[in-house]
């Protein structure tokens, strides 16, 4: 629920920091369909000690042998997909080459590959739909059949279970199966379903559950959930299974479920644990590896609260079970991975906003009654990415705030993070690209965002991910799942709204955070712009918005334009030369309209008012109006950009002495997206096809 994704102006127009660069940008390493991958720089990465370093090295590996389990989890089809495309890239390349006719369907092949791989799957990362491949069933059999057919069985006949359902089948039926996967597009067209009305999990095709109906696996849950003080997730870290055997849970660890990626981790690491910068890091290694071995939740739980309680260390991860987007019902936790340390000039500003915490808990416009009386260990940083893995690559989060779980929040605080190289890659990959100028009012609001856009942003995620999650507090008796599939688009309100109302507020100028009272400017409009607007550039016409990050940004500014006073709006579209623009006449006024939704949001999430949390959504989030949605698509397809943006990881090379011993790590920039991704598939896929 804690993750902010880069929305704001999707990585385009997003803020030309500094001076137009000329057209040759380093940043972008690949672009293709709606997809750009970029590289990102890691600075200070030689300020770090040979220890740290190496530390970092050790997580990276361990970050990067999960990358198979988030495949299995958004889909059961998707590991042997890969493996098959990936094996016919391999065995048609040298053909393309000398043969003219024959290339241009194996580069619809690759773009196919480089889609799948873009998306950990055969469905659109972002919209959630089943992509098709543009070469056809025929062409699809011609290319398989330059594989040996010893490699074709060897991908598909690596089974997990005894009576996996793959089992009993010969290699043509799966083959046939897969083929239907790929190329049918009324077979499994949704990886996580949210629409109203239909099964849940019947319409979705990921892999977090195994024949039931929602219904049936929202009484398991309900029956077996845990009302105790300091209850555990269950559910967090297992596939819930109905067979002959009634239904039961296939819990990920050493042994179990994705137990032979965790295998690899864990032996990682164990290697890191015996470099860890000090007792509390290692013990938070030590509960990690704990839990992946028996997958016990309690364990899990003392995990979290160590991994809160390490706040000296100077290098900090994230990896296993994270958050839960992908499951339907919001409680299984995908993959997910992150290295990073603490970039220590920007961690100032984030330190200055956690001592203050209190003073914006007791000042924000919610009634007293939702207020925290104590804000507890909000403990706020910068850091510098080194590597991404599981959920967070290729496509990745600017910020995190971490742990999940209420209690520990509560009782222990919880992590929040700002991922500064990440913010910075965006940004350098946007300049000079065009979108600002296309799609903002004037020349006045392209100046305003020149001058204070990157700092507003990165203002607005830390409000959002250091105060704004943690804010509030919910009735006694209420549950956190109260507002259930609307929950995250309430809570990413939440926090947003929270960040957008102090972003303006003079405390910003005092402390010394925003250098200028008229900066927050910038950031009201990109946010009421972004929101109302130019966010639809990421949706097909005639499709709804799906995604909680995005609903969020319609909601608050859709709210805002139909609350505008009639007479007076504080903002407004309006139609220039045929083109419509966001209009803010009342910078103030759009303050308030902000601090009252800001009210009701808190209101609803503190009281668990599941039916004004269906309603708000349902007014303002989902639904889109088509000519607007089509005049933006159009100027927008006019920029030639790529409305998401996704990252190939640096590679670290350790340095050895003639004893064996490690004496640096290098780090290198030069690998592109198709070779990390083959050298992945090559050296990190330790799962079966099958699991
Ligand atoms: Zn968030």
């Amino acid at each position: 629920m804690k993750k902010t994704l880069f929305l704001l102006i999707l990585a385009g127009g997003l803020l030309a920091c500094t001076k137009q660069q000329p057209q040759e940008n380093s940043y972008i390493v690949d672009k293709f369909y709606d997809l750009e991958v970029l590289r990102y720089d890691v600075p200070d990465f030689d300020e770090l000690t040979l220890q740290q370093k190496t530390l970092v090295y050790y997580l990276s590996e361990a970050a990067l042998q999960g990358r198979d389990i988030l495949y299995d989890q958004n889909c059961q089809y998707n590991l042997a997909i890969r493996r098959l495309v990936e094996e016919a890239y391999l065995c048609n390349k040298e053909q393309s080459s000398k043969c003219e006719s024959f290339k241009e369907e194996f580069d619809k092949l690759e773009k196919y590959l480089k889609r799948i791989w873009f998306s950990d799957g055969i469905h659109h990362h972002y919209s959630e739909d089943k992509f098709l491949p543009e070469f056809s069933r025929e062409e699809w059999r011609e290319m398989l059949r330059n594989v040996p057919a010893p490699k074709i069985e060897h991908i598909l006949l690596q089974n997990k279970q005894e009576h996996s359902h793959s089992c009993s089948k010969s290699t043509e039926e799966l083959l046939q199966i897969i083929e239907d996967v790929m190329f049918d597009p009324d077979i499994m067209p949704k990886r996580t379903n949210q629409a109203d009305g239909v099964d849940l999990l019947l319409t979705s095709a990921n892999n977090y559950y195994q024949g039931l109906t929602q219904a049936e696996a929202e009484a398991w849950y309900a029956a077996h959930k845990d009302n105790s003080r300091e209850p555990l997730w269950i559910g967090l870290n297992s596939q819930l299974v109905k067979d002959e055997n009634g239904i039961y849970e296939r819990v990920y660890k050493v042994g179990g479920l994705y137990g032979e990626a965790l295998e690899k981790v864990v032996y990682w690491l164990e290697k890191a644990k015996d470099v860890a910068e000090n007792d509390q890091q290692r013990l938070v290694i030590e509960k990690l590896i704990d839990f992946n071995r028996t997958g016990d939740l309690r364990t899990f739980n003392e995990y979290a609260i160590a991994w809160v309680k390490d706040v000296d260390s100077r290098v900090d991860f994230v990896n296993g079970f994270t958050e839960t987007y992908g499951d339907p019902l919001g409680i299984t936790g995908s993959w997910e991975a992150m290295v990073n340390f603490k970039n220590l000039e920007a961690t100032k500003r984030t330190t200055i906003l956690a001592a203050n915490a209190q003073w914006f808990e007791d000042n924000s416009p919610t009634d007293k009654a939702f207020k925290k009386e104590t804000v507890k260990g909000v403990t706020a940083k910068v850091i510098n990415a080194t590597i991404l893995g599981g959920d967070c690559y290729p496509s990745t989060p600017i910020g995190i705030n971490l742990p999940n779980a209420n209690w520990i929040r509560k009782e222990y605080g919880s992590k929040s993070v700002t991922i500064q190289n990440i913010t910075d890659a965006y940004d350098k990959a946007a300049q000079g690209n065009g979108f600002n100028e296309e799609f903002m009012l004037s020349d006045k609001e392209v100046q305003l965002n020149k001058e204070f856009g990157c700092l507003t942003d990165n203002c607005h995620t830390d409000l959002h991910e250091c105060l704004g999650h943690g804010s509030g507090k919910l009735l006694p008796g209420v549950s956190k799942d109260a507002l259930r599939e609307h929950a995250s688009t309430i809570e990413e309100a939440r926090a947003d709204l929270f960040g957008l109302y102090y972003i303006a507020d003079p405390k910003m100028v005092e402390l010394g955070i925003i250098p200028d009272k008229e900066a927050y400017k910038a950031e009201y409009y990109r946010q009421m712009m972004n929101g109302a607007m130019t966010q639809l550039v990421r949706i097909e016409l005639g499709k709804d918005i799906e995604e909680a990050h995005m609903r969020n940004r319609a909601l608050i500014a859709n709210w805002v334009l139909a609350n505008a006073n009639p007479e007076n709006p504080e903002t407004q579209i309006i139609e220039k030369d045929g083109k419509h623009y966001m209009q803010i006449n009342d910078y103030e006024g759009l303050r308030k309209l902000y601090g009252k939704l800001l009210a009701i949001i808190q209101r609803v999430t503190s009281t668990g008012d599941f039916d004004t949390a269906k309603s708000l959504v349902e007014t303002y989030a989902v639904k889109i109006d088509p000519t607007l949605h089509k005049e933006m698509l159009e100027r927008y397809e006019k920029l030639n950009l790529a409305p998401y943006k996704g990252f190939v990881n640096p590679v670290y090379k350790p340095v050895f002495d003639e004893n064996g011993n490690i004496t640096d790590i290098k780090i290198d920039y030069s690998e592109g997206y198709i070779e990390q991704h083959l050298r992945y598939s090559r050296d990190y896929s330790p799962l079966p096809t099958w699991n």
